[in-house]
């Protein structure tokens, strides 16, 4: 069989539509398989921080995705009676690195970056199943018994991948301990102008605006992995369950229709030890999935993309771009994933006494203190 392909892609997620721009725009030959038969772009809104959009910049489309997003010049942590427990400033971040926060729609992302593709290097309903890899070529098998032989395969499937899963059995992915509902509403009556996240003992809720007067809404419950309880949660059972945390949580809710929730157990991968296997790489969620208490799962993916870019722009070939791209996003992937562990691990606290003495750490900590965890976020240069 001839080789179909120079670079296979598989996933249309945010990682795989941004790597197959990427591709498109250093005139490299590519093809994108996804699983659904029809890319409609679904979800709630997610954060574009500061360095998701320093990565957009370097594989051009900055300009064009931040006019799709909401500018968010503050996102404070409040406790249940809504007073501030943390609000780093993201301003002053902002201004040194040039670069501001957004928040955006996953569907307004979604069907930007697919009309940036020629539809005829985009193949859908094909669900990739498992890799043949040998020296000069891989093939991927689908579930519909069809294979597609090319030399290089990116593996952009999200945290379930099958192909990583085969590439290294042990990367099943982790359960963290809580389950999220999220919704996009109309913000015209609520007026809602700044994001926020409350931390209280029932679990946490958080609020951001987007544009065209619409805000997403998400809220995190401790819980059994697959809860048949959870399962079954309408907005009544959300609003018992947030009924003492302050304005304007039930307003939020009772905007909220019950066919609008979303539901998902937050899920991440151990941190790898591998991205690249010669011909085959891993990006995005598949290498380095991340609970989202940082909001960095798509901005990492993003920043792969930009990282992938320049390696296959400056390396001799193929395979020394892989192993080098690995080398660059190994640590920077690592810390995010351990990071965001570890703040859902604190954040989703039960015990009043605890909260009581981590509320009140958070309020005095000095803010320069605060500002490190963004600062080692920001500072880095992920393009060197
Ligand atoms: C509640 C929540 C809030 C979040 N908030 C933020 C945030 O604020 N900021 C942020 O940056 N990130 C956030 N994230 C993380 C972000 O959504 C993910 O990191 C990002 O979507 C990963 O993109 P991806 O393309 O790697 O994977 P995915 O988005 O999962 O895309 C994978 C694609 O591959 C397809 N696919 C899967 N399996 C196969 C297969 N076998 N064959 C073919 N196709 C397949 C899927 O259908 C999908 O289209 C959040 C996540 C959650 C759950």
């Amino acid at each position: 069989m001839q080789t179909q392909s120079e670079f296979t892609i598989i996933g249309g997620g945010v990682a795989g539509l941004t790597a197959a721009i990427a591709l498109k725009k250093i005139g490299r030959d590519f093809h994108l398989f996804e699983q659904v038969k029809e890319l409609k772009g679904i979800g709630a809104g997610f954060g574009l921080a500061a360095n998701a959009m320093q990565a957009l910049e370097h594989i051009g489309l900055k300009d064009e995705i931040e006019c799709l997003g909401y500018y968010i010049d503050s996102f404070a942590i409040l406790d249940e009676k809504g007073k501030i427990l943390v609000n780093p400033n993201t301003h002053v971040l902002s201004e040194k690195y040039d670069q501001k926060n957004f928040a955006i729609h996953r569907a307004d992302l979604h069907l930007y970056l697919l009309s940036k593709i020629d539809q005829t290097q985009l193949t859908l309903g094909k669900k990739a199943l498992k890799v043949d890899q040998k020296e000069e070529f891989v093939d991927v098998l689908f579930e519909d018994g069809t294979s597609h032989r090319t030399k290089f395969l990116i593996v952009a499937d999200g945290v379930k991948s099958p192909i990583r899963q085969q590439l290294i059995p042990d990367s099943k992915p982790r359960y963290s301990g809580y389950s999220c509902w999220r919704a996009t509403i109309d913000n015209t009556d609520l007026k809602l102008k700044k994001g926020t996240e409350t931390w209280g003992n029932k679990g946490r809720f958080g609020l951001t605006p987007l544009i065209n007067d619409r805000i997403y809404w998400y809220a995190c419950i401790n819980g059994p992995q697959k809860n048949p309880v959870f399962k079954n949660y309408n907005i009544r059972d959300l609003q018992k369950q947030f009924s003492t945390y302050h304005r304007p949580i039930q307003e939020v809710l009772s905007f909220t229709t019950d066919d609008q929730l979303i539901w998902s157990d937050i899920i991440d991968i151990k941190p790898l030890k591998h991205f690249s296997f010669h011909n085959i790489l891993l990006i995005g969620d598949a290498a380095h999935a991340c609970t989202p208490n940082m909001g960095q799962g798509a901005c990492q993916a993003i920043e792969d993309v930009a990282v992938l870019m320049n390696e296959l722009i400056n390396q001799k070939n193929v395979i020394s771009a892989f192993k080098s791209f690995e080398k660059r996003r190994i640590q920077r992937t690592k810390y995010i994933t351990d990071t965001s562990k570890l703040i859902g691990e604190i954040a989703q606290w039960e015990n009043r006494a605890f909260i009581a003495i981590r509320n009140k750490l958070m309020k005095i900590m000095p803010a320069k203190m605060n500002q490190r965890a963004l600062n080692k976020l920001f500072e880095q240069d992920f393009m060197k």
